[in-house]
């Protein structure tokens, strides 16, 4: 009889035998006692596994040189090592890379590489979809289907890693060096395997990304964001996006439930946020509806006494988008203004938008079955 494996059904391989990768070591112990792997070899099997798995990327048992034949075909014949399934992979004439990624339910979800001069960095999805629904953002278009768990999290990085040629995990010089949780979805939404998968990428034996170049981006769910902090120690950034909460109640619809004043003050007590690892506020640039010099020094005033810096970022549209492109010279007062009070502000180059890989641009087909979607499916299925 098969141990039951404390992991989600979508990882389980079409096969039947359970995928390893994505499993924290806990995980990866318990796989290994329900394969009969002896008691007093299971320290080290476990930490060998991890290494193969998460320094080394291997998708062969066979790969594992340094564990026994015996106990390599133990694992062959119980679990699989697979990074995921891509349906497509995009490559912008500026070096951006989009995949679309699916799961084993058959939901999609994107997830993008940025390549700059001094950095390189992955942006991974969180949900298939979002709740949130942001006027300007087109995954707010698409009803969210699920949360991802922390193997889907996961599997992003890996498929990454594969299609970078990035293994085993250098130690320096990386071309994936930076995490942002800035893709499809609402982190905080989905905290606990968000920050399942975190650990998993930050162990400095496997994958080995450090915290300080992972960004988490949250709408704002003011409850949660000191979590980020204590249990995470990640970097926070946050979709401010608006300086009045009459404007923000439209952009971020989620801002009625937790408006500016609220938002800001959980920022204040954010565990970490010091001049040297400040806060990152996202600001959309929308022609007429956030741009003015009143804006901004509004934003100057809200965030008084807040470590932090702004990041604007152009809008970037997508096909029925209600808003436009601030001007380029909207967009430059409006930086030099918030600069010259002190904060960085630097204007986030749109990348990647010929294959609609730019912020705000990802959508998947995914799309909320109806309960009678659902039924008629599993009543087929039934006869
Ligand atoms: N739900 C989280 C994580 C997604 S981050 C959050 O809202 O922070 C995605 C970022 O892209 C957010 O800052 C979002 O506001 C921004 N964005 C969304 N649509 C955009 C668009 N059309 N143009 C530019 N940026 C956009």
């Amino acid at each position: 009889m098969r141990a039951a494996l404390d992991i989600s059904p979508t990882h389980t391989a079409k096969v039947g035998r359970d995928n390893l990768v994505g499993l924290d070591r806990g995980q990866l112990h318990e796989a290994l006692v329900s394969a009969g792997i002896p008691e007093r070899e299971l320290r080290m099997r476990t930490s060998q596994l991890w290494h193969w798995i998460y320094h080394r990327g291997a998708t062969e048992f066979a790969e594992m040189t340094n564990v026994s034949k015996q106990v390599r075909a133990t694992l062959a014949d119980r679990f699989v090592l697979s990074h995921g399934d891509v349906v497509s992979e995009q490559i912008s004439s500026d070096g951006t890379r989009k995949w679309l990624v699916r799961f084993a339910d058959g939901n999609e979800v994107e997830t993008v590489y940025i390549p700059e001069e001094d950095r390189g960095t992955l942006c991974i999805s969180s949900q298939v979809g979002c709740t949130l629904n942001c006027r300007f953002c087109h995954t707010g278009t698409q009803r969210l289907v699920r949360n991802l768990d922390p193997a889907e999290i996961i599997s992003q990085v890996m498929i990454a890693r594969d299609s970078l040629g990035e293994w085993p995990s250098p130690s320096q010089d990386r071309q994936i060096s930076n995490i942002v949780l800035m893709g499809m979805g609402e982190p905080l939404y989905n905290f606990d395997n968000a920050a399942s998968a975190l650990n998993i990428i930050m162990d400095p034996e496997g994958i080995s990304i450090s915290r300080r170049r992972i960004t988490l981006s949250t709408a704002g769910v003011v409850p949660m964001m000191a979590r980020v902090g204590q249990e995470l120690g990640v970097n926070l950034a946050i979709s401010l996006h608006a300086v009045s909460d009459a404007v923000r109640d439209v952009l971020v619809p989620l801002n009625r439930k937790y408006p500016i004043a609220e938002l800001l003050e959980a920022c204040r007590m954010y565990p970490g946020a010091t001049n040297a690892r400040r806060i990152t506020f996202e600001y959309v640039m929308l022609k007429g509806v956030n741009d003015s010099l009143e804006d901004a020094k509004s934003l100057v005033n809200l965030i008084s006494g807040i470590p932090a810096k702004i990041n604007l970022i152009p809008f970037n549209p997508w096909p029925g988008s209600p808003y436009e492109c601030s001007d380029a010279e909207a967009i430059d007062r409006f930086g030099d203004f918030v600069n010259r009070a002190g904060y960085a502000s630097p204007v986030r180059a749109p990348r990647g938008r010929d294959i609609m890989a730019a912020c705000g641009q990802l959508k998947s087909a995914s799309e909320k079955q109806s309960r009678r979607d659902r039924d008629r499916k599993e009543a087929a299925a039934a006869t």
